[in-house]
């Protein structure tokens, strides 16, 4: 498979189809993609910003904010489409490459198939949803502090996005190898 290739088989399908692909690959590649030294260490980086932008957001306490949203009726953002069409297959994969037992833990065609009793069972979370600053959040937030988040969430989307590269790069090679 070409990079187009991969990118359209990652990116099609809904959250079912792309965690079958994701746990397809884990299955044939995770080993050696886990073996590469840039691989481990961009996963590194990865977790790093993670915790960078986890620690920002307990310190404006939004899972506080977002617990009491969601327990209101219709309440939360989290809702199925985004479980289906902002997640992809690779996104899924390197959350398995980091350790996640990735699952789907509801199909009720209402909230994400990610969504587990204790919020996002994913490590790393799809764009659209790190990049997600509702109406709420930003109203009830410090400037300051909502600078901080966005400055770090940013840092967590590059580091991402050169996980991203780094394993399609590998895909390509070993499958033009194969
Ligand atoms: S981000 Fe906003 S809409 Fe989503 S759960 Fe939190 S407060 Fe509610
Ligand atoms: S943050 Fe997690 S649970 Fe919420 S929509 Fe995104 S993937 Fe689903």
């Amino acid at each position: 498979m070409d990079y187009q290739e991969i990118i359209s088989v990652c990116y099609c399908g809904d959250g079912k189809g792309k965690l079958e692909k994701a746990e397809s690959l884990a299955e044939e590649y995770g080993f050696k993609l886990l073996q590469q030294k840039n691989v481990q260490d961009q996963l590194g980086i990865v977790k790093e910003a993670v915790e960078a932008l986890d620690e920002q957001m307990t310190a404006m306490e939004m899972g506080k904010t977002c617990s009491q949203c969601a327990a209101k009726p219709d309440g939360g953002c989290c809702s199925a489409y985004m479980g289906n069409e902002n997640n992809d297959a690779l996104q899924l994969l390197m959350n398995i490459l980091a350790g996640v037992k990735v699952k789907l833990v509801r199909d009720d065609g209402v909230e994400c198939c990610f969504l587990g009793e204790r919020g996002c069972l994913l490590l790393f979370k799809p764009i659209f949803c790190l990049n997600y600053l509702c109406g709420r959040i930003r109203e009830e937030s410090d400037k300051d502090k909502l600078s901080l988040l966005e400055q770090k969430t940013g840092a967590l989307l590059t580091a991402q996005s050169t996980l991203e590269q780094i394993i399609i790069r590998f895909l390509v090679t070993v499958q033009e190898r194969d």
